[in-house]
């Protein structure tokens, strides 16, 4: 688990600003679920025979003797959520949420015990339509951060008629090549078959890519869906590869599921993964409702930008150096002032004393452009010294009474273009 350090912080932010007014632009909303949930939440959603609840929930009694689990996903606490506040019955809910989610696994880079993510929900809707919403969606988001490379992997599952067929025939073929098998799939041919395509076991390549693969049992209406979604996709311009073999980590998936990937990241090279999981609100309690959403891993994402495009540091404006106790007092003052006129401006005051050196030293080190000198002679003359940092600039006098029109002019200048 990983604190975010300042440094890094508004790395975080600018992402956070870039979904939020992404999301707005689509017309979702934001739901925040707890942290907590009851471990059968889990155990009923996700499925008893995978990753996630087998080995890599953090689970825990609490001071009543309940069964508690942290968060290891967002889409089961969103059904829950949508059924317990009567969000979901007759009704559309495009919905968004951000936050930590909680697995105990192996830690590697880009894999974390407590890790981000940023996930989309929609239900309500069974067409295909919003499935390829859902993929524009994501791809418009890739273009806002600016980031290339990302490419989709996509693949449907069918209906569970489809699945259950497929199931048997795929169970006859890993049996008859028993011996290939890694203990996790011996027991997972009989609990959980379609997980072991999921299995990231070298040694099982080879027998996983002759394996039948579920498109040739697909039933019509999966397939209709499926080709109206690529049809969607290919209008515009949206690129895909099909990967029988897609089966995602998860239970609760049904016809479409995608994945976006990038080569960049070595192992951990999936950042966004999704879905339909048609079943899964009424499996929860709730009545009959379609769904499908995705999530995405926000450290997988903030790692591959800052692998793209050069780091850039969260840069402040303005340092206001003060030397001596008058100088502070009035310091602190025109610096309420220029806050007043100009609240995105970025300054800081120094405070607690030191010589001009010092002071012009932190200064520096604080990226700001310039900084705004005031000593017993400009405080006499009432005005400040105005020294550029990053330019080559002599520098000037700007009197008290100019001091935020200055100030303005100069924020107004330095603003990159839109
Ligand atoms: P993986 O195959 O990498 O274990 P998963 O199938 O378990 O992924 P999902 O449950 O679908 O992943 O979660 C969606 C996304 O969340 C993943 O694609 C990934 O970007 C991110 N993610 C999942 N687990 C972790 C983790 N432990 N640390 C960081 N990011 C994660
Ligand atoms: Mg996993």
């Amino acid at each position: 688990m990983h604190d975010i350090l300042p440094d890094a912080t508004h790395r975080w932010q600018a992402f956070e600003s870039v979904i939020r007014q992404l999301m707005a632009s689509y017309g979702y909303k934001e739901i925040r679920m707890p942290l907590v949930e009851s471990t059968d939440l889990f155990c009923r959603s996700i499925g008893e025979v995978t990753d996630i609840v087998e080995k890599e929930m953090y689970t825990f009694e609490d001071r009543n003797g309940d069964k508690l689990t942290l968060r290891p996903e967002g889409t089961a606490s969103c059904v829950r959520a949508g059924i317990q506040h009567g969000l979901l019955y007759n009704q559309v809910q495009r919905l968004w949420y951000n936050g930590p989610m909680f697995r105990h696994e192996r830690p590697q880079k880009g894999r974390y015990r407590q890790f981000h993510q940023f996930g989309v929900e929609v239900y309500g809707i069974s067409t295909p339509d919003i499935d390829a919403e859902l993929i524009l969606l994501g791809a418009r988001l890739w273009k806002q951060l600016g980031l290339a490379g990302i490419r989709l992997e996509l693949n449907t599952l069918g209906s569970s008629q489809a699945r259950e067929n497929y199931k048997k025939v795929l169970v006859e073929y890993l049996q008859q090549h028993d011996e290939l098998l890694d203990e996790d799939s011996k027991r997972r041919l009989r609990t959980n078959p379609l997980r072991i395509l999921d299995s990231k076991n070298p040694a099982m390549k080879q027998l996983l890519d002759d394996a039948p693969v579920l498109m040739d049992y697909l039933d019509e209406t999966s397939l209709q869906q499926f080709k109206k979604l690529t049809a969607s996709l290919d209008a515009a311009g949206v690129e895909y590869r099909l990967n029988p073999r897609l089966v995602r980590g998860l239970d609760y998936y049904c016809n479409t599921v995608f994945e976006w990937v990038t080569d960049e990241l070595g192992a951990q090279g999936t950042i966004c993964a999704g879905g339909r999981y048609d079943g899964l609100v009424e499996q929860l309690g709730g009545k009959a409702t379609a769904a499908i959403g995705f999530a995405l891993g926000v450290e997988r994402i903030l790692s591959l930008l800052e692998s793209q495009h050069d780091s850039q540091t969260d840069r402040i404006d303005v340092y206001l150096v003060l030397l001596g106790d008058a100088c502070e007092s009035k310091g602190l003052l025109l610096a309420e002032s220029i806050r007043e006129s100009l609240p995105a401006l970025k300054m800081i005051t120094h405070c607690g004393a030191g010589s001009m050196k010092s002071q012009m030293k932190k200064a520096d080190k604080s990226g700001a452009d310039i900084a705004l000198i005031l000593a017993q002679d400009e405080l006499e003359q009432e005005q400040v010294t105005v020294k550029y940092l990053r330019e080559e600039r002599p520098q000037q006098s700007v009197g008290f009474s100019e001091l935020n029109t200055f100030i303005t002019e100069m924020y107004s200048r330095n603003q990159p273009p839109e």
